[in-house]
């Protein structure tokens, strides 16, 4: 069904690479070690004092840092990965989104154990149909040793998909599922995730209305809507309304993938409010390239179609502030 058009793919194809391995006596560029531990910690901001001291272990979800190569990549990596990534290109599924990671941990690491890992194409799924296209996830294991021993397994999971061009349906390859749906779905952005942490923000965005939430044990503010406070863990909380001023903090320019709906180039910002928290949003009225650190926006409602409407921020003009 799927092998209309460039590249005729049999599932049976991909399915034959199912326990190739990806990567075979792969070594850890450095011993587990403390700077690395810091600076993970310190870019979290995790205060755990399991993390400090003379009896230090590796946060768990450091698993993979380990392994990682860096720029220069890892000699020994095994081709079959490869291959499977250029048989899915060539068959058009050319755009890559890692969807998700699962980890297991067996025994803690700590400064000094040396790492070793084997990693595994452990499953390519059936052709799917997701709202960013037709493809195949691809799922890896890697196996994570510390002096030969097993530490934890990762589990990654990518979606190779061919993409959707803005306006025009599914790209190739033709013929499969989700072709209705994706004229449905076409020009729509994605809805937001409604549920009872949220539901509250949701609610006064219809009333054109920012709301942050505010810990009634301790009046921090957060953003985004959470069920507790970061701050002193408490669960009651009010709202205040944000007065709808705030700077960018920082932003990008998505360039790439293409998102149906969306028309890149554009800004994205992190906008940091008047009152102190700080949210995703997209910055208007100005050119994507002229948005900059440090520019005040104000808040608007955007309407993106009949059914949604989000909160943006605009550009404010020179001596407007
Ligand atoms: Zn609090």
């Amino acid at each position: 069904m799927a092998g209309a058009g460039r590249g005729a793919l049999a599932y049976e194809e991909l399915k034959g690479f199912e326990g190739r391995a990806a990567a075979t006596a792969g070594e850890g560029r450095d011993p587990v070690n403390a700077p690395m531990i810091r600076h993970w910690c310190e870019a979290l901001g995790d205060t755990n004092p399991a993390y400090e001291g003379p009896d230090a272990m590796a946060p768990p979800t450091m698993l993979q840092a380990w392994t990682m190569a860096g720029l220069s990549g890892h000699a020994g990596r095994s081709g079959a990965y490869d291959d499977l990534l250029a048989l899915l290109d060539g068959a058009g599924y050319t755009s890559v989104v890692a969807t998700d990671c699962e980890q297991e941990y067996l025994r803690p690491l700590r400064p000094g154990d040396v790492i070793t890992f084997d990693a595994v194409i452990e499953a390519v799924s059936p052709l799917k149909t997701t709202k960013l296209g037709t493809g195949h996830f691809v799922t890896t294991r890697m196996d994570v040793r510390a002096d030969g021993r097993l530490a934890g397994t990762h589990r990654f999971r990518i979606l190779k998909y061919a993409p959707r061009a803005p306006g025009s349906g599914p790209a190739a390859p033709a013929g499969a599922a989700g072709d209705r749906a994706a004229g449905e779905m076409r020009d729509l952005r994605p809805r937001p995730v409604v549920n009872r942490d949220n539901a509250g923000f949701w609610a006064g965005v219809k009333d054109h209305r920012l709301l942050i939430q505010r810990c009634r044990d301790c009046a921090t503010l957060r953003f985004p809507w959470l069920p507790g406070c970061n701050a002193c863990g408490g669960q009651e909380w009010d709202t205040v309304r944000a007065s709808g001023e705030g700077t960018v903090f920082s932003y990008v320019v998505m360039h790439h993938p293409p998102f149906p709906a969306f028309d890149p180039p554009y800004a994205v910002g992190l906008i940091e409010l008047a009152e102190g928290v700080r949210m995703v949003s997209n910055v208007i009225g100005v050119p994507y390239d002229k948005v900059r650190i440090g520019m005040p926006v104000r808040l608007t409602f955007l309407r993106a179609d009949d059914d949604l409407e989000l909160p943006v921020f605009r550009a404010v003009e020179d001596g407007e502030a």
